[in-house]
Formats: C-alpha cells, structure tokens, sequence
C-alpha cells in the first residue's frame, strides 16, 4: 500500500441540482460528496430549474450556493434568445455552456443563428464548453475558428469524437475536451446489468469507443464526473431520466487505472487537477490538497454515499484506489469517512 498526497481535484462538470432539483441533490449533500472524492472546486452546470441564463438568474444561483462545503464555479447556460444577457453576466459565471444535443433539461440550442450570436457576443478566452455529439463536434470547431473562440468539448464519448479532436489540436486548433470515468469504465455491454441506471447522456458506447479514449489520453485535457444525480425512483420510473452520480468514484476508479499502469500518477493530477484549474481560471485554494492509497483491492458498495440519491453505477467493481482524507484551506474537510467541513467553508467561484 502507498500513499499520496494529490492537490485538490477541480471537477469541471457537475449537476448539483440548486435551484429546483433538490430532490435530487442539495448544495449540501453535492458538495459533500465531492469533498469525499477529493474533489475541493467544482463546476456546476446551469440546466436547473430556472435554467441559469442571465445576471438574475446567476445571482440567485450564486445566492444558493452560499452554504457550499467546497468551492462552486456557476456556469451560464445559452438559450435561442440569450446571447446578449449571457455576455452581460459573464463575469460572475466560470463559462458558458451550450447544448448542441439532447439532454437533460430545457437547454438545447436548436438554431444555427442563435450558436453564432453566442459565439460572436461572449467574451473572448472565457470559456465555452459544448454538449456536441457526433457531427457536432466539427460544428463546435468551425464556430471556433471563425469568431476567434476556444471550445471545450464536454464528455467525449466516441471513438470517431476523439480521434476529430486529437486531429484538430495537432491543426493547431482552439479545443479542449474532458472524458468522463463512466466512458472509460463502462460500455454498452454493461447496460443489460445496469438497466435504467446506466442511462446517460452521451450515451454509454461501444467497447472499440472506450478503447480508443484510453488510446487517445494524451489529446485529452481533463477528466470530469458529469455527476448527475437522480432518484432510485426516478431511475425506476417510465422514463428514466440520463445522468449518474459520480464524484465519490472518480478517484477510486482512476487510481485503478494508475495501479494497472494505464496512466501515471503526475498525469492523472494534470488531468482531474492542474489542466481544468487553468483552463478555467480556477486558483485551486491554498493548503488544499488529497490524500490518497494505491494497492488495495476494495469493493465499491451499493449504499453509503453522499450524494442524496445514494447509488452508483459502479458499484460491486473492485477498485484500488481510495480517498483518505480532504484538506480544504487548511482545514480537515473529509477524513476517517466522514465530511467534517463546516457549511461556508467553499466559495461561490468569480464575480
Ligand atoms: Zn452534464
């Protein structure tokens, strides 16, 4: 067994829920959940309900979040008829988000008009991150380079997505992109198990698609959760919504793969720490850091944690890796399992 002293982890993608989700999730349990994985700044996406869209709703948002037990970045979410008011409110937000594709929520941006205003209104080198599938990952990159914009291409998922990317950067061209533990650790094949509880957005893909993100890491900037909790029940109704929980896994997960070779240990802090700080504009906190071990094989259970909805679509893999301990700012924020930080003790990010 080893153990590691990691900066805090910057999570650059995830739902906490706040405001009109809190059935789901609660600033308190979300941010809870994230001190448990090691993860001392997250970014929180804006398809709540309101969506996040413009300075009123961005304040109330930011409002919200005062209670934060590690530190949030708010993002904006585009709309058809927000450009203007998106732009207007940029400062206090840690980036635009556009849906290109279907997802969870009322965001989805279905006019090419309304992209283009975007990308011509929001100011240059703040970040925009896309939900793009498919074909509208060269969409995402053509609008980049013609108003003169960087795109971050959130949880890449296909094998055909990252090799455009990996071709794209070696262009010389302004994108980013972050892979999510789910794509790297499930497929397809996992859904007859999984049932409605491997139903995400993008969706979970082929074996040859997880293979070729491992392929290409080295074109990968960031790894995000896209935690996205919702109910047991939810799960279990007619229509199951997409999204999983994730934050208390990613370590656990990825130290698994740092034990079995896939990756360095240096490379995974760039990739879950010092990468996403930077392209975000994140000052991880001082004195901040995560304790780790590596060796270990231990069982990722069904219950037990913190996340509100208390379930994972990992659970019953063995792992190698796991979270000892949190420090936020000098302070003992997660240790021995339990969240020990005080509510206050994260910030609500820019502005
Ligand atoms: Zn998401």
């Amino acid at each position: 067994m080893t153990t590691h002293t990691l900066p805090g982890l910057v999570d650059v993608h995830v739902h906490l829920r706040v405001p009109g989700g809190e059935h789901k999730e609660t600033v308190a349990t979300g941010t809870a959940a994230a001190l448990a994985g090691g993860v001392t700044a997250v970014l929180a996406m804006p398809n709540t309900s309101p969506p996040i869209t413009d300075v009123v709703t961005l304040d109330a948002a930011r409002a919200a979040h005062r209670d934060a037990l590690c530190d949030v970045g708010l993002f904006l979410g585009a709309t058809d008829s927000n450009a203007a008011d998106a732009a207007a409110a940029a400062e206090g937000a840690c980036g635009l988000k556009i849906y290109v594709n279907e997802t969870f929520g009322p965001l989805r941006i279905e006019h090419l008009a309304a992209l283009a205003a975007h990308f011509a209104s929001w100011p240059r080198g703040r970040p925009i991150v896309l939900h793009a599938e498919r074909v509208a990952v060269a969409a995402a990159l053509g609008l980049a380079v013609t108003y003169g914009q960087r795109v971050h291409i959130a949880h890449v998922s296909r094998a055909e997505e990252v090799r455009l990317i990996a071709d794209a950067k070696a262009a010389g061209l302004p994108v980013t992109c972050e892979l999510t533990p789910h794509h790297l650790f499930l497929t397809e094949d996992d859904l007859p198990a999984l049932g409605p509880f491997g139903v995400m957005r993008p969706p979970l893909a082929t074996p040859a698609d997880r293979d070729a993100l491992w392929a290409h890491l080295d074109a990968v900037d960031c790894i995000a959760t896209d935690h996205a909790p919702h109910t047991r029940e939810e799960k279990l109704g007619d229509t199951p919504p997409p999204g999983v929980p994730g934050l208390e896994t990613l370590l656990p997960l990825m130290l698994t793969a740092v034990h079995a070779g896939r990756l360095t240990l240096d490379r995974l802090v760039a990739l879950t720490s010092t990468t996403p700080a930077r392209l975000f504009g994140i000052r991880t906190p001082e004195e901040s850091s995560v304790e780790v071990e590596i060796g270990p094989a231990w069982t990722l259970p069904e219950r037990g944690y913190r996340t509100k909805p208390d379930w994972s679509p990992f659970a019953g893999m063995t792992v190698r890796g796991r979270v000892l301990a949190t420090t936020l700012r000098g302070q003992m924020a997660y240790a021995d399992g339990r969240v020990r930080a005080a509510p206050g003790s994260g910030r609500v990010l820019f502005g």
